[in-house]
């Protein structure tokens, strides 16, 4: 039996665990990342623990123990537990998953008391592997899928030729391990891959921009990746190419912009936005950044506009068009200059009705700051009164 000996912290913490777990009558086990981290010599952060028995009773008394926050989650159910500002450990019940025979959904989930059995309905080989935490075969490695040897050979490898089609999310599950661990997928996962690959389709949205997300994450690399197994090409997505990706890497570094909803927008530049379930506002920068194109940048009256925009559709347009990336990156460093100092209820007490006209006289501020007539309260307010005394306040 080969055993695993960890640093003296987590030695202790697990420890710890697994004498609490030994009091409530049940044993325990951390399971998948750690356990395959551990096996490389990388490090992790988050530690996922199976119990045979009551996982939310164990986090509970664990969470007082070490007067840690406990998170609860109804739903399947399971917790975490955080403290010392970094340290999570996700507690689950050992179970078992089956799932529906003719269609792609949620598996119908049973406790089960034998390890195997959970470990049975995991992902691949390399998160299959499970250390024991009870006292007596604590360090125990329990590896029944031979992941061990996978994490070796670095191969990303499905424990049944079903495993994809039960849950095509495993597709970008296998997809991004290859990825962050610079493992292979194993040639036979590989063709089950790419047999199952149809079954994406039938994912639900919720489920989909979930992974698609978690893989964005990672940066904007993973998508010549998605690209190269043929998820994008089933699912119908495409990304601008000729520099896109690596402009969008420079880009959110100078503008210091998260770059995950600028690679969505790029991934259904060309679809109608109404095709998903995002949030409203999401929404409405896909059409903010649709009516700011690449030929309506030139023009000044086009500036006002780029206050609706959120950095990452701005970042969106730098990369996007690189004709343009110049007016982007003037806005991104000169935008709180561009900002009027009046405010709509100023210009009606400078005496214009309440219309539609107190719009239009904030874009010719903006306009005016754009091309630099206008730097200063003072400037503005002429420019209201220009505009009463019947004067054209166009630039
Ligand atoms: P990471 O380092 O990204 O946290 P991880 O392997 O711990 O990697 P998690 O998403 O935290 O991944 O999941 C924990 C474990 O749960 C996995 O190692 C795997 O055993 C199992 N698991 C998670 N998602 C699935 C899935 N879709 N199908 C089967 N098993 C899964
Ligand atoms: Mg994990």
């Amino acid at each position: 039996m080969r055993r695993i000996n960890f640093q003296s912290e987590l030695r202790s913490v697990f420890k710890e665990i697994g004498q609490i777990a030994r009091k409530l009558g049940y044993s325990v086990y951390i399971v998948g990342g750690p356990v395959r981290d551990i096996l490389l010599g990388r490090s992790f952060q988050d530690v996922d623990v199976v119990c045979v028995g009551n996982a939310v009773k164990l986090a509970k008394v664990f969470s007082r123990r070490v007067k840690g926050e406990f998170i609860y989650r109804r739903r399947y159910p399971n917790a975490t537990v955080k403290w010392n500002n970094s340290a999570k450990v996700d507690f689950v019940s050992a179970r078992s998953e089956v799932y529906p025979k003719n269609r792609i959904g949620l598996p119908r989930i049973r406790r089960t008391k034998d390890l195997l059995i959970d470990l049975n309905r995991r992902d691949f080989t390399v998160n299959a592997i499970a250390v024991d935490l009870n006292p007596g075969t604590f360090g125990n490695l329990y590896d029944p899928f031979n992941g061990l040897l996978d994490c070796q050979k670095k191969l990303i490898r499905v424990l049944h030729p079903n495993s994809f089609k039960e849950d095509p999310t495993r597709i970008f599950r296998a997809i991004r391990f290859s990825m962050e661990l610079s493992f292979q997928i194993e040639e036979n996962t590989k063709k089950l891959l790419n047999r199952d690959l149809k079954f994406l389709k039938q994912l639900s949205q919720a489920r989909l921009w979930k992974e698609i997300k978690i893989c964005l994450n990672d940066g904007s690399d993973v998508l010549n990746y998605l690209k190269k197994f043929g998820v994008l090409r089933v699912l119908n997505f495409s990304y601008p190419g000729q520099g896109f990706l690596e402009r969008v890497d420079v880009g959110s570094i100078q503008f210091d912009v998260n770059p995950v909803n600028t690679l969505i927008l790029a991934l259904i530049e060309k679809k109608p936005a109404r095709c998903y379930s995002f949030e409203r506002s999401f929404i409405q920068q896909i059409n903010y950044v649709r009516e700011i194109n690449n030929k309506a940048l030139r023009n000044i009256e086009v500036v006002h506009k780029l206050f609706k925009l959120e950095d990452y559709s701005l970042l969106f347009l730098f990369a996007r068009y690189p004709k343009n990336s110049i007016i982007i990156e003037n806005f991104f460093d000169n935008r709180e200059k561009l900002k009027p100092e009046l405010n709509g209820e100023d210009i009606k007490k400078l005496g214009v009705n309440e219309s539609p006209e107190i719009g239009k006289l904030m874009k010719r501020i903006i306009e005016g700051r754009w091309i630099g007539k206008i730097s200063g309260r003072n400037e503005e307010v002429d420019l209201v009164e220009r505009y009463l005394g019947g004067k054209d306040v166009s630039w």
